[in-house]
This record gives structure tokens, sequence and C-alpha cells, in this order.
């Protein structure tokens, strides 16, 4: 599909909108994506005439859903190249993902005095699961450092592996900076040690190339509603072997092979990882965003968001007393910011009542503003339906608050 920025801001109902009386600015597309027509038109037509359970009815539309919701499954195969179904688990979201690695995988596999890397970047959905687990293990957690561009220091990562790392939690890309981690060159270096490797996706999986076969990471997790989809669904990824050997995360409906009040033995994979009945109307929506991105193109998208991205940097460097937070030269549409004397959230509201959506506060990643002394910025997050007309809106709109505050 060629890239034509109208017929594409068509696509999205949300955009077309006034608040506040102005047009719709959509700059916070970290925290969540706009929705295409089709996820909408399949989360209607699923509830308006194909409600019914999956996996246990033994009537048409019962069958019709298992199969919808099944092709999701093979959709996410192909988009993220994993090895086949086994490999994709269906959860409520990244958090949810990570939670159920640290529960299933931590509970099984790390013991106390096992370390395990997370990097000062991370999201509290990647901190927390893991400090759940120390205090019913007691691993031991050790951040790996930044530096104050806000990349993670590969030296320090280095010094940091020893045999004593059992597991490596990280993001591809810092929702809170934009930075884009080496992920690839890290999974390496920890496989080195013999470590077993998260890579948190949320950030990556609508705006950047993930193949986990080329990865080679042990679990991936991303989430459906920053990729255009439903709320509510997430992904987690992971190596069929090691999904294999892992204990069931909870137990219900759909997870089991053979129930008795003595002993129950578990369904396969993946479904002994996914109790209780589904959010089935995301997920069959789900494939419509697959479809969306792949008929744009990670390519186009890619393409068209580095030049927002260029563009926002050179304009919002022009605005005295800004300055921008994170400036990796390897970046995702992200630009988070802070004004010299002027409180973040002051700054939302006003860009708000203009319109424009941004995300202010500490993007649930307090460790790295405590790196930068800070306790918040501004962001604004791009997706590829985003224009160059809007970031001047934004820059007309910063000033405008400048003035005022
Ligand atoms: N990790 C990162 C990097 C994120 O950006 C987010 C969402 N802000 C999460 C994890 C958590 O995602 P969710 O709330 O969809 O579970």
């Amino acid at each position: 599909m060629p890239f034509n920025i109208d017929h594409i801001r068509d696509d999205f109902p949300a955009l077309d909108q006034l608040i506040y009386g102005n047009y719709l600015v959509y700059l916070d597309n970290a925290a969540s994506t706009l929705k295409t027509r089709g996820v909408i038109e399949a989360v209607k037509r699923h509830y308006k005439k194909e409600t019914a359970n999956i996996h246990r009815g033994a009537h048409f539309l019962s069958e019709q859903g298992t199969i919808r919701y099944e092709e999701t499954r093979k959709a996410l195969v192909d988009f993220i190249n994993a090895k086949g179904p086994e490999e994709i688990i269906f959860t409520k979201g990244t958090t949810e993902s990570i939670n159920l690695v640290a529960s299933s995988f931590g509970r099984k596999f790390l013991k106390e005095g096992d370390e395990v890397l997370l990097s000062t970047l991370e999201h509290h959905s990647n901190i927390v699961p893991w400090q759940l687990l120390r205090d019913q293990v007691g691993i031991k957690i050790v951040e790996i450092p930044i530096n104050d561009k806000g990349e993670i220091i590969i030296e320090e990562y280095k010094r940091l592996l020893n045999p004593k790392v059992k597991f490596v939690s990280v993001t591809h890309i810092s929702n809170a900076l934009g930075t884009i981690n080496p992920i690839k060159e890290m999974i390496a270096l920890a496989h080195a040690q013999g470590a077993r490797f998260l890579v948190d996706a949320a950030q990556s999986i609508a705006h950047d190339k993930v193949d986990v076969q080329e990865l080679d990471c042990d679990f991936l997790a991303f989430s459906s509603h920053k990729m255009f989809g439903p709320t509510g669904l997430g992904v987690l990824y992971g190596k069929e072997e090691i999904l294999e050997e892992m204990p069931p995360y909870q137990g219900g409906g759909d997870m089991i092979d053979l129930v008795t009040f003595e002993k129950t033995t578990w369904n396969t994979l993946p479904h002994k990882f996914e109790a209780g009945t589904p959010h089935i109307a995301g997920v069959i929506a789900l494939k419509e965003a697959i479809n969306y991105i792949e008929e744009i193109g990670m390519g186009n998208i890619m393409k068209q968001e580095h030049a927002l991205l260029q563009y926002a940097t050179q304009e919002l460097s022009k605005i005295e007393g800004l300055r921008i937070i994170g400036t990796s030269e390897h970046k995702s549409a992200i630009i988070s910011f802070v004004i010299d004397g002027l409180h973040h959230s002051d700054i939302g509201q006003i860009l708000d009542k203009q319109g424009i959506a941004v995300r202010t506060g500490h993007h649930c990643t307090q460790p790295l503003m405590k790196h930068f002394g800070i306790t918040g910025t501004v962001r604004a997050s791009f997706a590829f339906y985003n224009t160059l007309h809007e970031i001047d809106q934004l820059v007309a709109g910063i000033k405008k608050a400048k003035a005022m505050l």
C-alpha cells in the first residue's frame, strides 16, 4: 500500500473529532495507540453477531470463534517470526506477560542468590514483578546503569554479567525516552553467560522490526493496545522448550487436561498458560491491527516516524529553556522534555486545552526520573499517522504555555 497520510488518517476515526474546539492532535502513542476502523468493526461484529465462548462449545458460533481466535495466533507467529503457535500465549498485556515469566519461570528456575539484571530504563512493569519474586525466593536484582544520554552502558553490562546472573530483562525501546537498546547484542552476551533474556517489546512491536528468531530472545512481551489493537490483551512469546518446562501461571478452565481432586494434568502449549475465558473479541480484532501494520509495511512506518522524530527534535530544541531528556542517536519517535521553571503537568494541561494530547509525569519509570534528578517530563510520542503540521501545533502550544505560566 502506498503511504498516503490522508488515507491513513481516515482509517483512525478518533482523529476526526474536536477536543475543546480543536482537532485532536494525538501525541500519546507510547501510552496507547489509536484504533483502526478494521479493529473497531471487528470488535463490534463479534459482540453483535459472533458472541460465543471458544475451545469448548459444540455449536457453529463457538467453532467459528475458535477458528478466528487461533487465526490471530497464527498471524502473530508470522508477525514476530516465532516457530509455531505453541510459542504465542495470550495475556492481559505486557505487564501480565512479565509477571507470568517472573512467577512461573522465576519460582521454578531461580533461587536464592541468583542475580537478575534490569536496566535503569525499565518500566515499573519490568521491575516490580522481579521484586515480588525477590521477596519470595531471595534473588538479587542488579541495575544495569545508563549514561546521561539515556543509553545503557554496555561496558558496565558486560562487567555485571557473571555466572550468578541467571536472567536479564530489558526493554527494547524506552517508553520514557525513546532510546532503542542494542538488545540483539545484549541477548548474545547474556546467553554466553548462560542467562535467559526477556525483551519488553511494549514500545517496539508497532514501531520497529521484531524477529524473535533473529534476536534469539527467550521471552518477548508486548501489548495489543500499543499496536492499534484492543486494550486488556497482550502476548507473551517464549521458546517452546522453555515454556514446556515451566509450570502453569494460573489455574482454571482451558489450561487443564484432566482434573481430579487428587491430581490435575495440564493442557498442551500454549493453552497451559491461558486459564479461563480469554479476551475473545480482542484477540479476533488484533488480527485486523496486524494486517494493517503489514499492509503499510514496517519500513514505511519507521521512515515516517523517523522523519517526525527528526523534525520534532529540531523544532523543540529551538524553544528557549526546553531540555530534551534522552538524547541517544538510536531513538524511536518519543521525545521527553522539561522546561526551566515550569512544571510538566501545567504544560500538559495547557496543551490539553488546545486539543493536544501528551503525557506528563514519571511515565512509570521512577528510577529513571531519579537518575536524571527530575520528578517527571512532558512526553510527546508519535505514530505514523502523525504529521509535521501537528508538530508545529505542539511547538505553538508549548510557546503559548510558556507565555501563560
Ligand atoms: N513496558 C513498557 C516499556 C511500556 O511502555 C509499558 C506501557 N506503558 C508497559 C511495559 C506496560 O504495558 P501494559 O500496561 O500494556 O501492560
